[in-house]
Parts: structure tokens; C-alpha cells; sequence
């Protein structure tokens, strides 16, 4: 997908193996993991160019379903993914170091979950910044 980001990485679920769920991302939503993966190229520079560790990228409509994803989530199109970076510092750090760079990395969503970030990349990113404080719940900037 890019340089150091593979497709298997993007489509890797710990949970669509253990259920046996073939999570591969059809051919025509490609692109959008293709963008992704050069947004994630983007954060992992800006983050010194340590590793990024995804722990979901692309899911299908069962997987999404089984993780309880929105029914709207872009996980589905391939347009978002759940990173670590644990050379960098804890979800907390990463998030804030990504909150001010959000307009020139181009990033559509920015979320802090409990345990990653989730970031997300469309062609007209809104910027926008959310935190999650309970499963499902979330309030707008990072508090
Ligand atoms: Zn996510």
C-alpha cells in the first residue's frame, strides 16, 4: 500500500482470526486504503518515524459488527484505522501531539479511545476531534 504499510497489515484483526472472518478489503474500496495507508505515512514522519502499530484498519460489515462499529464507521470504506504508537508515547500523547498538526496531516477524524487512536482520511477532511469517555460515548475536543 505504501512504504511501510502493507495491505495484510491494514486488514489484520486479531478478532476476524479468532472467529475465523475473512476481513479483505474488496477491490474497489483499495483506494481508499491506499489513502489511508499515505496518511499514515504522513503521522508515522510526523511522529518521528517510529513504528505504527495498527490494530484495526479495514473491516468488513461482519466484523464491524461483531466490535459493535457504527453502522456509518469508515472502518467499512477503508477510510480509517485504530494506531498505536508505542515508541512515540501512550493513545493520550499521540493524540495530543496530533491535535495542532490535524489540518497539514489531513486528517478527516481524530479520536482518543481508552487503549489507540483512531484516525481517519478523506479526500475533504473535517478536522474534527473527539475523546471517547465511556463505550459509545464521546465529547468533542481531547479535555
Ligand atoms: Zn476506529
Amino acid at each position: 500500500m505504501s512504504q511501510h504499510f502493507k495491505l495484510e497489515e491494514l486488514e489484520r484483526s486479531q478478532i476476524a482470526l479468532e472467529r475465523g472472518i475473512q476481513n479483505r478489503c474488496p477491490e474497489p474500496l483499495r483506494i481508499n486504503l491506499s489513502f489511508t495507508a499515505a496518511g499514515l505515512e504522513r503521522l508515522r514522519a510526523y511522529l518521528g518515524g517510529k513504528a505504527i502499530v495498527i490494530d484495526s484498519g479495514y473491516r468488513c460489515p461482519e466484523l464491524n459488527r461483531l466490535v459493535r462499529g457504527s453502522d456509518r464507521s469508515q472502518h467499512l470504506s477503508g477510510q480509517a484505522a485504530d494506531i498505536r504508537c508505542p515508541g512515540f508515547g501512550d493513545p493520550q500523547a499521540v493524540a495530543r501531539a496530533l491535535l495542532p498538526a490535524r489540518f497539514i496531516l489531513g486528517i478527516d477524524q481524530l479520536i482518543l479511545e481508552a487503549t489507540w487512536v483512531h484516525v481517519s482520511f478523506t479526500l475533504e477532511p473535517r478536522y474534527q476531534v473527539l475523546r471517547c469517555i465511556a463505550p459509545g460515548e464521546y465529547l468533542e475536543g481531547l479535555g
